[in-house]
C-alpha cells in the first residue's frame, strides 16, 4: 500500500487550494449535479456550449480535495474543446483512474490530469476522482437527473 500522501501531489493541492472555473455562468446551455454520497463530494457544473464548443464552463461543489481538484483540473482541460474531445478525455481519464495496468495514462492525452495516476490505487478515491467527469458526461447529454456515484 502506497502512502496516501503520494496522492496529494502538488498539483491536487494547488487546484483545490484555487479551483478554476469556480463560478457560476448567467446563461448556462447545459448544466447538472453530481453527488458521491461515500465520500460526501458535491458538484454543481455549468456548460455554456455554442455549436459543438464548450466556450464557458464553471462549478460549484464541495467536498475532499480530490473530488474539487478534479473539477477543476476538468474545467481546464475541456474550456474550449468541442463536445466529442471532451467526452474522449473523460474515457482517457476513467480508464487512467480505473482502468488496470494493461491501460496506462497516455501522458500526451491527459496533461496535467495526469497528476490523478495514482488514484487507482485507492479504490474508494476512484469515484472522488471521477465525480467531475460524470457530471460532464451528464451535462453533455442534457440529463436533468442528478448524478450519483452509487
Ligand atoms: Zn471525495
Amino acid at each position: 500500500m502506497a502512502d496516501l500522501t503520494e496522492l496529494y501531489q502538488q498539483t491536487i493541492v494547488e487546484h483545490n487550494r484555487s479551483p478554476r472555473n469556480f463560478k457560476t455562468l448567467d446563461h448556462p446551455t447545459h448544466q447538472a449535479q453530481g453527488d458521491n454520497p461515500l465520500c460526501g463530494d458535491q458538484i454543481t457544473l455549468q456548460l455554456t456550449v455554442d455549436g459543438d464548443v464548450i466556450r464557458e464552463v464553471g462549478f460549484q461543489g464541495s467536498g475532499c480535495a480530490i473530488s474539487q481538484a478534479s473539477a477543476s483540473l476538468m474545467t481546464s482541460a475541456v474550456l474550449g474543446k468541442s463536445a466529442g474531445e471532451a467526452e474522449r478525455l473523460f474515457r482517457a481519464f476513467h480508464d487512467m483512474v480505473a482502468g488496470g495496468a494493461d491501460a496506462p495514462a497516455d501522458p500526451a492525452v491527459l496533461g496535467k490530469l495526469a497528476a490523478f495516476s495514482g488514484v487507482k490505487q485507492f479504490p474508494a478515491r476512484v469515484k472522488c476522482a471521477n465525480l467531475a467527469w460524470h457530471t460532464l458526461h451528464a451535462a453533455l447529454q442534457a440529463d436533468r437527473n442528478p448524478i450519483s456515484t452509487e
